[in-house]
């Protein structure tokens, strides 16, 4: 049942989205409720309600009892970027790129790579997509190469998930031109680098994009989205994502779910939680954020994690950071979890810093850390907690 929804005016990289409806105003599914001016994307109501309030980040909407299926269109457009536009479509794998502005390029000729890595453990629901539309996704390979003017289409995926990937080569086998080419079965390899890495062989520095290459690369749920824009003329007003961890159910899929609605309206939905758990992790396993109940489903949400409580443990940490998984805030986090104190710092050896950011050389392909670790102890950690892949 439908209550209210919730909805961010920044699920995307950029600036935030300006309302343009007012406390009280009637709101249709798929209405635009908020529009960008910069970088960013445009929102939309999830559902048919009553704005209840309209600043502070959000636009909460008081859903009606009645959802028909129907959503407004978005407005007419001239070509398929201005539509992946108005739809509002950004990375749904997390990253939350503003899709236009991201297809805004002329490949030459390219390579346009469809990233169907899942590119954390325990996450199904791109795998999902991927058995059950392969036409689907097909089609949105074949849109994104005319967008972007790419030659070639490969399809990224581990061969140990045979089924989906033999859904997709089905669904492509009269498509000379769309490939399906092999990941290793490693985490993590959804990072747009590592993709290209192992597609194409080609090694990009830290901060350099796909396109320095004359490559894009899309995960499935955004070609899913792209498709929905340009055929259904729909806006992005709903999710995909997956549930698992502390709650009283096994590893739940979810498909095209409202975006506001709150978290807790899922793990209730899984049966509630195991007793006793920990806190409510929003994303995936290695790059989740801690959330809470009242948590939203947003643009880029992938998963509901319900952890297990934190042991107790007061030693002294060091702290051992990646660009892929936890981060020093999140592991921070966990050691305040567990009362315990950080005494010492260190980050991943492939770690460098490019624009005052610190970014992986090569990810996927990470090294032990034993003389990180080293460090940490002289420096009188007596345990660590690692946001890295080894060790
Ligand atoms: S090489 Fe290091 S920073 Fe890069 S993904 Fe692996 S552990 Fe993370």
């Amino acid at each position: 049942m439908l209550d209210y929804v919730n909805i961010g005016l920044k699920q995307h990289i950029g600036v935030g989205a300006t309302p343009i409806v007012s406390v009280g105003d009637n709101v249709k599914k798929g209405q635009l409720i908020a529009v960008c001016d910069g970088l960013g994307a445009n929102i939309h109501s999830s559902v048919y309600g009553v704005v209840y309030e309209a600043d502070g980040g959000f636009v909460k909407i008081v859903a009606d009892e009645h959802q028909p299926d129907e959503f407004v269109k978005i407005k007419d457009t001239t070509t398929h970027l201005e539509a992946i536009k108005e739809a509002g479509v950004v990375g749904a794998g997390g990253a939350g790129f503003p899709t236009h502005v991201k297809f805004d390029v002329d490949l030459d000729g390219g390579v346009f790579i469809l990233n169907a890595a899942e590119c954390e453990p325990i996450l199904g629901h791109n795998l999902r997509v991927l058995s059950e539309q392969p036409d689907l996704i097909v089609r949105g390979i074949k849109y994104a190469m005319d967008i972007v003017n790419a030659k070639v289409g490969y399809i990224a995926i581990k061969p140990k998930h045979l089924k989906e990937m033999i859904a997709i080569a089905r669904a492509c086998k009269n498509e000379p031109n769309i490939e399906i080419k092999y990941l290793p079965d490693v985490y993590p390899i959804g990072d747009e680098r590592a993709i290209v890495r192992e597609v194409l062989g080609i090694t990009l520095a830290p901060g350099q994009l796909p396109s320095f290459v004359n490559a894009i690369v899309s995960n499935v749920e955004t070609i899913k989205r792209v498709v929905e824009a340009i055929e259904l003329r729909k806006p992005v007003i709903t999710k995909d994502f997956t549930v698992a961890g502390r709650i009283n159910s096994d590893v739940r899929i979810y498909l095209d779910e409202p975006i506001g609605m709150p978290v807790k309206k899922y793990i209730d939905d899984c049966g509630g939680y195991i007793k006793p758990h920990g806190e409510i992790l929003l994303g995936g396993p290695f790059t989740g954020i801690s959330g809470d109940e009242q948590s939203v489903i947003t643009k880029t949400l992938v998963g509901i994690f319900v952890a297990m409580p934190y042991p107790n443990n007061d030693n002294k940490f060091g702290v051992l950071a990646c660009e892929c998984g936890a981060g020093e805030d999140r592991l921070n986090e966990i050691v305040a979890g567990m009362g315990g104190e950080v005494v010492a710092y260190a980050k991943c050896k492939r770690m460098t810093k490019v624009n005052e950011r610190y970014r992986c050389e090569e990810p996927g392909n990470c090294p032990g850390q034993a003389e990180k670790i080293l460090a940490l102890k002289n420096a009188g950690a007596q345990a660590v907690v690692v946001g890295t892949c080894e060790d």
